[in-house]
C-alpha cells in the first residue's frame, strides 16, 4: 500500500528505486556490495559459518550436564532450527545473488526482515524467539568477522567519477536503481557513497545543513533528511520514490503516482540541460556587476565538477574530509601535500581556498568514537574546527606545511574555521609564521598564500575590523552563523524548524560584514549552503555580495539568478528586507 514519509529538502532532483536499508543497529559490520562472481564464495562463507556454530551448538547439547535443567536443552534445539531455517538461510542467499550484498550484510538484511515478522506475531512465545534469532546470527556473524569497508559497489574504486558509476547503474550487474534508506549515516560513509550508485537517499534523522546533508548536496543525488522513521517503515527492497523539491518519501507507489513521477524526473533533467548551456556565459548581473561563482568540495577529485560547472576557483576546500574514516591515522603532511597538489593541478591555474581542518561536532574523525567528540558535553560548543587544531600543535603544523608547499604549484588561499577570539587568531597566524620557518630551514620550497578567516561564530561577525586587521579575506560560514546565532543544533531535525537563514539577526550580521569588508576594500564570500540557495541570490546580492562559493551542482542555476538581476535595484530592496520584522515575507 502507498504511503508518504515527510522529511527536510537537502537537494532537487526525484529518484526512483528500491530501498537499501543500512542498518545502524550493526553498522559496525562491513556492509558492501560484492562482485557478481563473488556470490558462491559469499554463499560458502555463510555456509561454513553457519555450519561451524551449529557444530558449536551440538557440541554443547552433548557436553550438557544430565541435570542440566531442560529449558536449556530445549533453547540449544530451538537455536538448532533456526539454523537450518530456510527463510533464513534461503533470504540470505537471495540478498547476496540478486542484490549482491556481502555475507555479513545479507544476513543482518534477512534477520531484520525476519524479525519484524516476530514482532508481529500476536503469540507471545513465537513473540519472544526474536531474541534467538539474534543471538543465532550474532554467532554466525562473529564467525565471519572482518571484512572490507562499508558500503562500496563492484568495480567502483576510490576517485571514479560519477559517470563511471552511473555506467555501471547501466551494466548488467546491477540492472535496478537503488534507493539508500538508514536511521542515519556519518559524513565520512557519505564520502563513500560518492564512489557508489545510490540513486538517492534518506536519512531518519539530521538538519538541512548538517554535514551529511551538504555531503549529499555535492553529490547532486536527490535526498531527504530528518524522515523520522523512514527506516523503521521502509522496508529492505521495497520501491521508494525520493522527491527530493518536497522533502517527502513515497512508498510502495502505484503506476499512476510511478508515471507521475517518471515525468517529472525527465522535467527535471531537461531543465538541467537547458542550465548546462550557461556554463560558458560569463557571470554579469543586467547592470554589469562581475559576480565571483567559485566551488566548495570536499575532496581533489571534486575539481573535477567545479570546472565543468564553469566554477572560478574553489572557495572553501573542506580538508576535514581527507582526515576522516581512517580509525585515528591522520593523513601525514606528504600525503596531505598531494592531496592538495591534486585539488590545484585539477584547478588549472584558478585560486583554491583550503580551509584548515574543521574536524568535530557533526563531523567525528570515525563512526563512532573520535579525538574530537570523546567525553564532550556538547560537541557543537567543544573542541572544534581551529580549537581542535591549536590543541594538537604538531597535526596542526603538519597541515600548514603542506598547504604551504602545495602553495608552491598554484594560487592558495588559507581559511581558518571558527575563530572568535584575539588570541586565537595571533596563535594561527605564529603557527603559519612557525610552518614557513621550519620549511626554510630544511630549504623546502613553498609558495605565498592569501590569509582568510570565516566568519561563524557572531563573536566574530561582532568584531570584523579586528579580523580585518589580520586577515586578507573574510568567508562567511553561515550554516554555522545561524546555528550559533539562533542557538539551533543545526544538525538536529526537531529544532529543523527554526533554523532561520532570514532571521533579522542572522541577516544583519551577515550584511554588517559585507559592508565593512567592501569599506576596506577586503574581499568577502559566503561559503555556507545559503550561497548556493537560489531564494537567496537576490538578497545577497542586494546585500552587496559578490562572492559565493557552493557545490558544482548548484552553480548553473545561481548564475541564472544572476543573469537576471539588477543590483542597484536590489539594494533598494534588500535595505527594506533588512529592515523588516519578518524578512521572509519579503522574498
Ligand atoms: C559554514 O559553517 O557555513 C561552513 C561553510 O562550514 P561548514 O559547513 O563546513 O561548517
Ligand atoms: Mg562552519
Amino acid at each position: 500500500m502507498t504511503f508518504s514519509v515527510h522529511g527536510l529538502v537537502v537537494s532537487r532532483g526525484v529518484a526512483i528505486g528500491r530501498a537499501v536499508l543500512v542498518a545502524s543497529s550493526r553498522a559496525d559490520v562491513g556492509q558492501y556490495f560484492i562482485e557478481p562472481e563473488k556470490t558462491e564464495a559469499e554463499i560458502e562463507r555463510v555456509r561454513l559459518s553457519r555450519n561451524a556454530v551449529m557444530e558449536e551448538i551440538t557440541r554443547l547439547q552433548h557436553e550438557l550436564p544430565t541435570d542440566a535443567p531442560h529449558e536449556i536443552a530445549a533453547l540449544l534445539d530451538v537455536h538448532l532450527m533456526l539454523l537450518q531455517d530456510e527463510q533464513l538461510i534461503g533470504g540470505v542467499k537471495h540478498w547476496i545473488v540478486d542484490r549482491h550484498y556481502n555475507a555479513e550484510w545479507a544476513l543482518i538484511t534477512q534477520y531484520e526482515l525476519i524479525a519484524r515478522q516476530f514482532d508481529e506475531m500476536e503469540d507471545e512465545y513465537l513473540r519472544e524467539r526474536k531474541a534467538d534469532l539474534e543471538q543465532v546470527v550474532e554467532r554466525i556473524l562473529r564467525h565471519m568477522k572482518g571484512g572490507a569497508s562499508p558500503l562500496q559497489h563492484p568495480g567502483v574504486r576510490a576517485g571514479s567519477s560519477r559517470k563511471q558509476s552511473q555506467d555501471l547503474l547501466l551494466d548488467d550487474t546491477l540492472d535496478v536503481p537503488l534507493v539508500l534508506v538508514a536511521h542515519d549515516i556519518s559524513p565520512a560513509d557519505m564520502l563513500q557513497f560518492k564512489q557508489s550508485l545510490f540513486a538517492g537517499f534518506a536519512t531518519d534523522v539530521g538538519g538541512k545543513t548538517s554535514h551529511t546533508a551538504i555531503v549529499a548536496r555535492s553529490m547532486d543525488i536527490p535526498a531527504v533528511v530528518g524522515a523520522r522513521s523512514a527506516s523503521q517503515l521502509i522496508k529492505q527492497d521495497d520501491w521508494v520514490i525520493i522527491d527530493g523539491e518536497a522533502g517527502v518519501l513515497i512508498v510502495d507507489p502505484s503506476p499512476i503516482i510511478l508515471a507521475e513521477y517518471g515525468f517529472k524526473q525527465r522535467q527535471g533533467e531537461l531543465e538541467r540541460q537547458r542550465l548546462n548551456r550557461l556554463r560558458n556565459t560569463p557571470s554579469l548581473t543586467l547592470d554589469g556587476q562581475r559576480i565571483e561563482l567559485l566551488a566548495n568540495i570536499e575532496l581533489p577529485e571534486d575539481t573535477l565538477g567545479a570546472v565543468q560547472a564553469g566554477a572560478v576557483g574553489v572557495g572553501l576546500f573542506r580538508s576535514e574530509f581527507l582526515f576522516m574514516g581512517r580509525k585515528g591515522k591522520l593523513p601525514d603532511e606528504n600525503e596531505q601535500y598531494q592531496a592538495y597538489r591534486k585539488a590545484i593541478d585539477g584547478m588549472q591555474g584558478m585560486p583554491v581556498t583550503i580551509r584548515t581542518v574543521d574536524i568535530g561536532s557533526d563531523k567525528p574523525l570515525d563512526r563512532f568514537s573520535g579525538k574530537a567528540q570523546d567525553g564532550q558535553l556538547n560537541p557543537a560548543l567543544g573542541l572544534r574546527a581551529i580549537r581542535w587544531s591549536l590543541a594538537d600543535p604538531p597535526m596542526f603544523l603538519a597541515q600548514l606545511r603542506a598547504i604551504l608547499r602545495a602553495a608552491f604549484h598554484g594560487r592558495v588561499n588559507l581559511l581558518v574555521p571558527m575563530l572568535a577570539h584575539v588570541s586565537e587568531i595571533r596563535q594561527t597566524l605564529a603557527m603559519i609564521a612557525l610552518a614557513r620557518e621550519q620549511l626554510d630551514k630544511h630549504c623546502i620550497p613553498y609558495g605565498p598564500v592569501r590569509l582568510g578567516a570565516m566568519i561563524e561564530i557572531p563573536a566574530a561577525a561582532l568584531t570584523v575590523p579586528l579580523f580585518l586587521k589580520h586577515f586578507d579575506f573574510l568567508s562567511i560560514g553561515t550554516n554555522d552563523l545561524i546555528q550559533y546565532v539562533l542557538a539551533i543544533d543545526r544538525a538536529d531535525e526537531a529544532v529543523a524548524h527554526l533554523y532561520d537563514p532570514c532571521h533579522p539577526a542572522v541577516l544583519r550580521l551577515i550584511a554588517d560584514t559585507i559592508a565593512q569588508c567592501q569599506v576596506q576594500g577586503k574581499g568577502v564570500t559566503v561559503c555556507g549552503e545559503m550561497a548556493g540557495d537560489v531564494g537567496m541570490t537576490r538578497l545577497l546580492l542586494g546585500l552587496g555580495l559578490r562572492s559565493f562559493s557552493m557545490h558544482p551542482s548548484q552553480i548553473l542555476a545561481v548564475k541564472q539568478q544572476i543573469l537576471r538581476a539588477d543590483t542597484a535595484k536590489l539594494k533598494l530592496w534588500a535595505q527594506e528586507v533588512l529592515d523588516s520584522d519578518e524578512p521572509s515575507t519579503l522574498l
